[in-house]
Parts: C-alpha cells; sequence; structure tokens
C-alpha cells in the first residue's frame, strides 16, 4: 500500500484528498441533518458516497484517470449543489474542488468542470444575493482556477521531466535498467496470463575496453550512440532497448519464434560488422546471448540464462551469437 501510494501520484492525490474530503464534509453532513435541512444533508452523504466510491474504485482497479475524472465531476456538481441549496454560506465550498479538480484530472477537464460550475451558478443566479456578490464570486473564483492551472501544469512537467530523467539513459536515450526491471516483470506476467512469447537478447560490445584506452573515453561515447543506431534501425516499434550498464544492452522483443529471431539477428550482426567501426577504421563487434521466455520462469532465471549464452559468445572468441535454448539441448 505504501509502495502504491509513492509510487502513484494520482493514487496518492485522490486518497488525500478522498481523506480529506471525508474529514472534511462528514460534521457538516451530520449538523444540517441536525439542523433539519434534509436537503443539504442528503446531497453532503451524496457526495461522500461517490467519493468513497471512486477512492475505492481507484485502489481495486488501478484506473486512476476514470476515478480522477469522476471525482472532478463530483467535486463540481457537489460545489453547484451545496451552493444552489444553501446560498451565500455553499458558495464557499465551491473553492477547493476548483482548486483540487486540477489535480484530478487532466487541466482542460479541470478548466471545463469549473467553467461549467461557475456558468451554471450564475445562469441559474439563486446562489448569490446580489449581482455585486455574484461577479466578486466569480472573479475570484477564475483567479483561483488560473493559479491552480498554472502551478498544476507545471507540477506535471516537473513530474515528467523527473520521470524520464530516472527512465532514460542520458547518452543514448534509450531506456535504463530500472525501466527493464518493469518490463521484464510484465513481460513474465503476460506469459503466465496469455502465453505471449518473449525473447530477450543480451548484446555485448567486444574488446571495448581497448576503444577507450586506444581513442578516449568521448569516441567510446560515441560509439555506443552508433551502436544503438543501428539497433534501431533493426528492431519493430514493439521491441524495447534498454541499457543494461557499460557497453551492454538488453532487447526485449515480443511475439517471437526461434527461427524468426535467428534472421533478425543475423541481420543485426550483419549491420554492426559493416557499419560500426573505430576511428582506424576496424570493425567493432558484439557479442549476443539470446534466450526465450518459458513457461513459469521468472525474470531473474530468464536474464541469467540469456547472460550465460552471452558469457559462452565471448569464450567462443566473441562476434557471435548463442542462444540459450540451444546451449541447454547441448549440455543435456
Ligand atoms: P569484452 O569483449 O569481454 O566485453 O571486453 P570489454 O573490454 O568490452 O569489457 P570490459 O568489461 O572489460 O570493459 C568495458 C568497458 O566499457 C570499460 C568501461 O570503461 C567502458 N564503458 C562503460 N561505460 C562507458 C561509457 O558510458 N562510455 C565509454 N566511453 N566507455 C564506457
Ligand atoms: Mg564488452
Ligand atoms: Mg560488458
Amino acid at each position: 500500500m505504501y509502495y502504491r501510494l509513492r509510487h502513484n501520484f494520482r493514487l496518492s492525490i485522490i486518497t488525500l484528498l478522498g481523506a480529506s474530503a471525508v474529514l472534511g464534509i462528514t460534521p457538516f453532513a451530520v449538523y444540517r441533518f441536525w439542523q433539519g435541512n434534509v436537503s443539504a444533508g442528503i446531497a453532503d452523504s451524496g457526495i461522500l458516497l461517490s467519493i468513497c466510491v471512486a477512492v475505492v474504485y481507484a485502489w481495486r482497479s488501478g484506473d486512476t484517470d476514470r476515478a480522477g475524472f469522476v471525482l472532478a465531476l463530483v467535486a463540481g456538481g457537489g460545489g453547484v449543489t451545496v451552493a444552489t441549496l444553501l446560498g451565500e454560506v455553499g458558495l464557499f465550498w465551491l473553492f477547493p474542488s476548483l482548486i483540487t479538480n486540477f489535480f484530478l484530472t487532466s487541466a482542460l477537464v479541470a478548466v471545463l468542470v469549473n467553467l461549467g460550475a461557475l456558468a451554471f451558478l450564475m445562469v441559474q443566479g439563486v446562489a448569490f444575493s446580489s449581482q455585486e456578490q455574484m461577479w466578486s464570486f466569480v472573479t475570484t473564483a477564475v483567479v483561483v482556477s488560473c493559479c491552480a492551472y498554472v502551478f498544476a501544469l507545471r507540477n506535471d512537467s516537473q513530474r515528467e521531466r523527473l520521470e524520464h530523467l530516472a527512465t532514460m539513459d542520458p547518452l543514448t536515450g534509450v531506456h535504463n535498467r530500472r525501466s527493464m526491471d518493469q518490463e521484464l516483470a510484465a513481460a513474465v506476467l503476460a506469459k503466465q496470463r496469455n502465453g505471449a512469447s518473449y525473447a530477450l537478447v543480451v548484446l555485448d560490445l567486444d574488446h571495448f575496453k581497448r576503444i577507450n584506452d586506444d581513442f578516449g573515453h568521448s569516441v567510446g561515447d560515441q560509439i555506443l550512440i552508433a551502436f544503438v543506431d543501428v539497433l534501431i534501425t533493426h528492431i519493430r516499434k514493439s521491441d524495447q532497448l534498454f541499457r543494461f550498464g557499460g557497453e551492454e544492452f538488453v532487447l526485449l522483443m515480443p511475439g517471437v519464434d526461434h527461427n524468426g529471431l535467428e534472421v533478425v539477428m543475423a541481420n543485426l550482426q550483419r549491420s554492426l560488422r559493416r557499419s560500426l567501426k573505430s576511428p582506424a577504421g576496424c570493425p567493432v563487434t558484439a557479442s549476443l546471448g539470446i534466450a526465450l521466455l518459458q513457461e513459469g520462469e521468472d525474470a531473474d532465471h530468464w536474464m541469467a540464462r540469456a547472460d550465460e549464452a552471452l558469457y559462452q559468445a565471448k569464450s567462443n572468441g566473441r562476434d557471435c551469437i548463442i542462444y540459450a535454448d540451444a546451449l541447454a539441448e547441448a549440455v543435456g
């Protein structure tokens, strides 16, 4: 639970706002019934119930987009209902909803909900005691919405930037090991659920240390970038490339069988030999270890088999491709 709250921003916002709304609204709902204002009490209870349902739905389904959207509608609609029923006193409730909508759903939807709520109250008019009060309220509500809009946009862009920094390799622009772990786990799950087939290819540049030693680190960097460029031209949209670390990369390929893979990998190896050169004109080669995901296998075991195949490729003299499955058959 703590993990999900820490790693899912929208879920944490939905939970936090849900909890504050329940704590904030419950005493007022009780008070309205006690006062004899049954309609306002029912409205408060309806809002409370909808919030609880949306929070539970978000936790159970993981669909925080839909839950956030519904909560924004509940907040906007609830604010309008309370303002209509209670007049001036109820208008105050619209302010928290105007702000929180920007954290519950997309900025565009939040703007539309807020404008819709304000327009509805203005046309209906019963919540305001005078024209002056109506315009004062609408102006302050628009100012508050604008501030929340700017804040939410900034928050979104910073979160995206942080996510990008945490999951991408800055040198080559491909995903890093952290995202690889997540994708491998997802592939294992997909295999368990629907028998999907996946291949894992571990690629390691041969004698890369020599390139750095002979030509310098920045030339080594350029070769890593060129290596990734060649890989990208050979993979499909559905394939995913990760930098595992140093000069070692991992390709995750869904929906492939052994025969198809052999053709693709042989083409890739030819291209690498042809296009990847050191400044002295010598070919820079790579060794590849490949493992197809097996029934009931976990990500660590899968990776270990691909790694073992790579180790074998290095032992065989490098610049070669070894399939873990063929390796197992040979040993068996
Ligand atoms: P092998 O064929 O057995 O794989 O030999 P190797 O020299 O490629 O392997 P080794 O693990 O001995 O050396 C890897 C080198 O990769 C050492 C390290 O300095 C270099 N390296 C790791 N990351 C980077 C990087 O981001 N840029 C550059 N230029 N070099 C890197
Ligand atoms: Mg190497
Ligand atoms: Mg290495």
